[in-house]
């Protein structure tokens, strides 16, 4: 068999019975071009797929994988809540210690766990509204914040405008209450609460936008929006789903307080597994069904296998993995940059915590929202993308994501990817 044929009958398997052949859009290649990889295991830093080709791994789950794969104290804890029953559909004590440990580091005093980021941020929306007793809500362009009606809106032409929908099936009212601006526009967002300000039940914002690759918030953004979520009486929604417990302990929160009143989270608190979670201060919370009429539930929330890996990667994340995630995405950046010096490519990386990506062309003035993120040049990192592919190293497959390294990315895997740097950097050149 040569290197791709399993992949590659497995891919035309999954489209027969799979619209697009993933489970969820990215995976698919479509930004890049080519066959998508079929995984069939990962250890540490690596994936190895089913035909046998071993990468080292920069997606890491999205981030979720912060101690890298398959880490010993995590497979332990599945294993053992495996065998003691894989749901109960009745309270658990893990589910207690998850929302403790949450609580513990993050600026929340009451955590509801669900199973997906889409959940938690869907269900603090409904929250908000419930709150305050108003319909609309704020939220930037170029942030995700999951598949939710409300968040699948999309901004219209204008500076301050009306949500349209993002995708068929979203109709125009579940997208027209969703106030949709430009990111880091400070004038714009003072403009709409000026407007709308008393009809906006809450502002929902990431942290630090990591899904139109990293646009960090220009210093004062999160602090002017919650002074005006507060002088409008809305709330502000914090979304750390992507930078919850990845970049500080704490999260983005730990770079930079934030005076929020829900905060979202996923990815790396389920260690792998579907979990996720959003909470606030009680008097917001205790809204939530039963304590309150706000309803919201789940089977499968506060599950014991997730809320058991969840609990082994948080008690595993203690301040020097924090700082040598750090280190390890610092030399990263220092390798991409100076391959791409060499070739002389244009680009500017931008960096949020440890989390960081690249932006092929010129940048002279940062990219500060999603226009101009959207203003790379893609064909470049599709070219950059698969010269590593072909050498072992699995990169974000769009450049409209964040690179995630791990606790497990040691000098040996950072080697395997700094050899494959001068190929990657030679082909996004030619790619100009
Ligand atoms: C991934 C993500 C979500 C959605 O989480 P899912 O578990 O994929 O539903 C929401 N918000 C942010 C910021 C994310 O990165």
């Amino acid at each position: 068999m040569n290197r791709t044929e399993r992949t590659e009958a497995l891919w035309r398997r999954a489209r027969r019975v799979t619209p697009g052949g993933v489970n969820s859009p990215v995976r698919a290649f479509g930004a890049v071009g080519g066959t998508p990889r079929f995984m069939a295991s990962a250890r540490g830093p690596y994936l190895v797929d089913v035909d046998g080709t071993e990468y080292v791994d920069l997606v890491c789950s999205w981030g979720a994988a912060l101690l890298g794969h398959a880490p010993p104290a995590v497979v332990g804890a599945v294993r053992d809540a495996a065998e003691r029953g894989t749901s109960y559909g009745a309270p658990t004590e893990g589910e207690v210690e998850l929302a403790e440990e949450i609580a513990r580091r993050a600026p929340v005093e009451r955590v509801r766990l669900v199973t997906s980021g889409t959940e938690a941020t869907m269900s603090a929306i409904r929250l908000a509204r419930g709150f305050t007793g108003r319909g609309r809500i704020v939220k930037f362009a170029g942030c995700y914040h999951g598949h939710s009606d409300a968040l699948l809106a999309a901004a219209g032409s204008g500076v301050a405008t009306f949500g349209l929908p993002d995708s068929p099936g979203v109709t125009g009212a579940a997208a027209s209450d969703t106030i949709v601006l430009p990111y880091n526009d400070a004038d714009a967002v003072r403009a709409a609460f000026a407007e709308h300000g008393e009809t906006v039940a809450c502002a929902i914002t990431e942290a630090c936008p990591a899904n139109m690759g990293v646009v960090p918030p220009r210093p004062g953004f999160n602090a002017l929006l919650a002074e005006l979520c507060h002088r409008h009486g809305a709330l502000l929604v914090a979304d750390e789903v992507l930078t919850g417990f990845r970049v500080t302990a704490a999260g983005w929160h730990g770079h930079e307080p934030i005076d929020a009143d829900l905060v979202t989270f996923g990815k790396v608190m389920g260690g792998g597994l579907p979990a996720a979670a959003f909470g606030g201060r009680a008097g917001v919370m205790d809204l939530l069904a039963p304590a309150g009429p706000v309803y919201q539930a789940g089977t499968l929330a506060g599950n014991p296998l997730a809320t058991a890996a969840g609990l082994a990667v948080l008690r595993a994340a203690t301040p020097e993995v924090y700082a040598g995630l750090d280190r390890t995405s610092a030399a990263l950046r220092a390798a991409v940059a100076e391959a791409l010096d060499k070739e002389g490519v244009p680009y500017l990386i931008q960096t949020g915590g440890n989390l960081f990506s690249v932006f092929f062309g010129d940048h002279a003035g940062g990219v500060h929202d999603y226009a101009a993120a959207r203003a790379q040049e893609t064909a470049r990192y599709a070219a950059f993308f698969h010269a590593a592919l072909d050498r072992g190293v699995y990169l974000p497959p769009s450049a409209f994501e964040s690179w995630f390294v791990s606790a497990a990315h040691d000098d040996a895997a950072l080697e395997r990817i700094v050899e494959v740097l001068p190929h990657a950097a030679r082909a996004a050149a030619e790619a100009g």
